[in-house]
C-alpha cells in the first residue's frame, strides 16, 4: 500500500489511475517508444479526455480544479505505469501557469479553456542556445512596432515546440541591451508567419513527449498578447519552475516506485545457484536502499505540494524534492539495470531499460541538479 498523506483525496486517484493507465496508456508508451520519435496525439487526447492534462487548470478555465498534492498524486501514478505519459500532462500545465498567474482575463478566456482540454498544445519557451542554467541571459528580442511585437530568436530544448499551437515565449525588449537584460514574456501563436517548430531526433528516453527548437523569424505578435508586467519575466519564470519542479519530483518518485517494484518481482523469480537471488544479501541491500529512497522522494514531493496548496513559498521545499527525487530515481533505475543484468540491459525482456533511458532527463530538466543546489544553499545561506 502506497503512503498517503491526505488518504481521502489520494487513494481514489490512485485507484482511478491504476485501472486506467494499464490498459489504456501503458501498452500505447510502450509501442511509440519503440519508434522514431514523434508526439504521441493518441496518448495526449486520452489523458486530456480524462481531464488529467488540465488536473490543476481552474474550474472556470475549464481545468479539473484540483489541489497540487492530487496533482503530485496523479503524475507519481502516470510515471510509475508511463513516465512520458506524465510529461505529455505536465507540460501543459507548465505553459499555462504564467498565463493563469499574470495573464489578463482575455488571456486565459483565450488560452487557458483549450489546453484544458488539450484541444490546444501550449509550450514554455524560455531556454536558448546560450541560455541554459543561465536562463536570464536572453538574446529573443521583441521589438516594439507600435501595435504589434516582432520577435526574432531561437528556443531550444522546449518541450512540444514542435507541435504546440502557442508557445510562452521569454525574450528581452529591443532596447533592454544592458549586461542583464531585463526579461519580458509573450504568448506567440505557433500559425504566426516567421515561427518554426522542429522536433529534436535521438532523444534518450520520454521520446514521444517530444521536445523541439523554435526559430522566431520577423514573427509579429499583437501587443494584446504580452504577458505579465514588461521586465518581470524572469521572476515569472522562475515562480512557475517552482511549482513545476513538485511535478518532476513527483515524477521521479513514480520512475523510482516502479523501478523497486520490478525489482522484487524480478529478484523473487530469478535463480542463480540454486535459490531465487532475492535471497542474497547483495540483493537485499540494493532493495532496502531503494525502497528507503523512495519513501523519502515521496514524502519531500508531497511536503512541497501541500505547502504549494496552503500558498507558502515553496523555492526551497521544490528545490530539495525535485533534487532527491531526482537522483533517487536515478539510484533506483541503476539498481533495477543491475538486479535484471542482461535481462535489464535488453530491452525486450523487461521495462528496466526504459525506464533508465526516461528517469535521466529528470535531473536536467527544470534546472539541473547543479541549480537545484545552488537554491538550497541560497536558502540555507540567507538564513
Ligand atoms: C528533454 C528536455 C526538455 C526540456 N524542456 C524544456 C522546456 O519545455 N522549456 C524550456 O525552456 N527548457 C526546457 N529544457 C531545457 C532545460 O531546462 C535545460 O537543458 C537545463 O536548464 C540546463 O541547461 P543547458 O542544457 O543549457 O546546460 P548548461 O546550463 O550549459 O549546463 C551545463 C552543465 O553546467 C552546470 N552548471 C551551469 N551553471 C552552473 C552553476 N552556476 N553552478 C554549478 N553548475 C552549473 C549544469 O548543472 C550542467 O551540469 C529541456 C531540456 C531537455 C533536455
Amino acid at each position: 500500500m502506497t503512503y498517503n498523506v491526505d488518504p481521502e483525496l489520494q487513494q481514489p486517484i490512485r485507484d482511478m489511475m491504476r485501472e486506467f493507465c494499464p490498459k489504456e496508456i501503458e501498452p500505447l508508451g510502450l509501442k511509440h517508444d519503440r519508434e522514431p520519435d514523434a508526439f504521441a496525439h493518441d496518448i495526449f487526447k486520452k489523458l486530456a479526455d480524462k481531464g488529467l492534462v488540465g488536473y490543476v487548470m481552474p474550474k472556470e478555465y475549464g481545468g479539473q480544479g484540483r489541489k497540487k498534492i492530487e496533482y503530485a498524486t496523479m503524475i507519481e501514478e502516470l510515471s510509475y505505469f508511463d513516465p512520458p505519459s506524465s510529461l505529455l500532462s505536465a507540460v501543459s500545465q507548465l505553459a499555462v501557469d504564467p498565463i493563469m498567474n499574470f495573464g489578463t482575463d482575455e488571456q486565459k478566456k483565450k488560452y487557458i479553456p483549450k489546453a484544458a482540454t488539450g484541444e490546444l498544445i501550449p509550450a514554455f519557451a524560455l531556454t536558448e542556445p546560450n541560455a541554459g542554467s543561465d536562463a536570464a541571459n536572453q538574446s529573443t528580442e521583441f521589438e516594439d512596432a507600435g501595435d504589434h511585437y516582432v520577435i526574432n530568436g531561437e528556443k531550444i530544448f522546449i518541450m512540444h515546440g514542435d507541435v504546440c499551437d502557442y508557445a510562452v515565449t521569454f525574450g528581452k525588449l529591443k532596447g533592454d541591451e544592458g549586461d542583464r537584460p531585463k526579461v519580458s514574456a509573450i504568448i506567440v501563436p505557433s500559425d504566426a508567419e516567421g515561427f518554426e517548430g522542429s522536433t529534436l531526433k535521438h532523444k534518450m528516453g520520454m521520446k514521444y513527449a517530444t521536445t523541439g527548437r523554435i526559430i522566431y523569424k520577423n514573427v509579429k505578435v499583437p501587443k494584446e498578447n504580452f504577458l505579465g508586467p514588461a521586465g518581470k519575466g524572469f521572476k515569472m519564470a522562475m515562480m512557475t519552475l517552482d511549482g513545476a519542479r513538485v511535478g518532476i519530483a513527483a515524477q521521479s518518485t513514480g520512475i523510482a516506485q516502479r523501478a523497486l517494484d520490478e525489482s522484487i518481482k524480478y529478484a523473487k523469480e530469478r535463480v542463480a545457484f540454486g535459490a531465487p537471488i532475492a535471497k542474497l544479501q547483495a540483493i537485499q541491500w540494493m532493495i532496502a536502499d531503494m525502497a528507503t529512497k523512495v519513501e523519502a522522494a515521496r514524502l519531500l514531493t508531497y511536503k512541497a505540494a501541500q505547502l504549494q496548496d496552503k500558498g507558502e513559498s515553496i523555492n526551497l521545499s521544490a528545490s530539495q524534492a525535485k533534487l532527491f527525487a531526482s537522483e533517487a530515481a536515478n539510484f533506483c533505475v541503476d539498481r533495477c539495470m543491475q538486479i535484471h543484468s542482461g535481462y535489464g540491459y535488453i530491452g525486450e525482456f523487461s521495462i528496466a531499460e526504459k525506464l533508465y533511458r526516461d528517469q535521466r532527463v529528470c535531473e536536467i530538466y527544470e534546472g539541473t541538479s547543479e541549480v537545484q543546489r545552488l537554491v538550497i544553499a541560497n536558502n540555507m545561506l540567507r538564513k
